[in-house]
């Protein structure tokens, strides 16, 4: 197993990124990290687009924050790819020294019908089959329930088997209650779940962003944010600063309930992940 599991009782704090389409945007996007970097994350992790479309964006920008030192976890999914090209990239990752994967079914792009869908539990079995104990992986989880299960009994019961197939931690969808994780938690338990599940934190920066992106992945925005957020029109200073005070209290709240760590969804931007982290006092905990 890897390192990281000798740690499970300490907290870990992590930071997701996805892969630039551009050089400007690369550019920008190793400045983030080397500001972000200085706090002294666990790791950071990189998203893998959906079909296999940023392969090999993932693994360039995967391959760059390693090189400048970090950590780094790349997300995988099946997509369209097959066997050989997602044992071809596993094993350059080997190669590359890096040692854990957010492992996902993914979203695919329309066109490629459900039918295509693998679900994250097969390429659970497939990593540990390719590359037994090499990788510390992550699968994702959803205490607000992922927007395609069948019902919370269900998506619970699948849960259980990525975790059966070999994963070590789970990070969360991001929410805005606390009391959907901590009751999410206790199901788990009750189900035999045992590994650390981590919140994801989504800052809020753009509230029409955030609605659209919520709308899409199941995230519910507590009516008394969204109409606070609504409210704050083209003031986008108040509007971010009313975010860093709500997201705060989310974290200092699942924090003091327990929580294994956080992983922030910074969206490629450093200010108001910084910011939290600092007023959590995240780089001496
Ligand atoms: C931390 C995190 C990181 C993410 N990173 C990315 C990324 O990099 N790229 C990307 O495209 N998306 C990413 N996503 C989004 C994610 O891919 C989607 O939410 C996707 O729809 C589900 O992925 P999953 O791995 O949870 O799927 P799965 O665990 O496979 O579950 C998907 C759905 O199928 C159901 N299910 C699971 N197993 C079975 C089964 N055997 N039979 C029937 N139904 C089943 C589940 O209940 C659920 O409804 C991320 C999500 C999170 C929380």
């Amino acid at each position: 197993m890897s390192t990281s599991d000798s740690n499970e009782v300490s907290t870990h704090f992590s930071i997701e990124f996805f892969p630039p389409r551009t050089d400007e945007g690369r550019e920008k996007l190793l400045a983030v990290h080397d500001r972000l970097a200085a706090l002294g994350p666990e790791f950071f992790s990189v998203t893998y687009g959906a079909g296999g479309s940023t392969r090999e964006g993932t693994r360039q920008i995967v391959l760059a924050l390693k090189e400048r030192g970090s950590k780094v976890a790349p997300h995988l999914s099946f997509g369209g790819s097959s066997d050989q090209e997602v044992g071809e990239l596993l094993r350059s990752y080997q190669q590359a020294g890096i040692d854990r994967l957010v492992v996902l079914r993914g979203d695919l792009p329309s066109g490629y019908g459900s039918s295509q869908h693998r679900y994250a539990s097969e390429l659970v079995s497939f990593v540990r089959r390719e590359t037994g104990d090499h990788f510390h992986i992550d699968v994702a989880c959803y205490p607000e329930i992922h927007p395609a299960a069948k019902d919370y009994r269900t998506d619970i019961d699948y849960f259980r088997i990525k975790v059966d197939a070999g994963a070590d931690s789970a990070i969360t969808q991001y929410f805005y209650n606390p009391d959907a994780y901590f009751y999410f938690l206790d199901q788990c338990a009750g189900a035999g779940i045992r590994i650390p599940v981590v919140p994801g934190i989504m800052p809020i920066t753009n509230y029409e962003k955030l609605a659209r992106f919520s709308a899409n992945c199941g995230a519910e925005i507590p009516r008394w944010i969204q109409r606070r957020l609504e409210g704050y029109g083209d003031d986008t200073e108040s509007l971010r600063s009313f975010g860093i005070d709500v997201v705060t209290s989310l974290c200092e709240k699942l924090l003091a309930g327990g929580a294994p760590g956080l992983h922030f969804y910074a969206m490629n931007q450093a200010g108001s992940v910084s910011t939290i982290w600092q007023n959590l006092d995240l780089s001496n905990r």
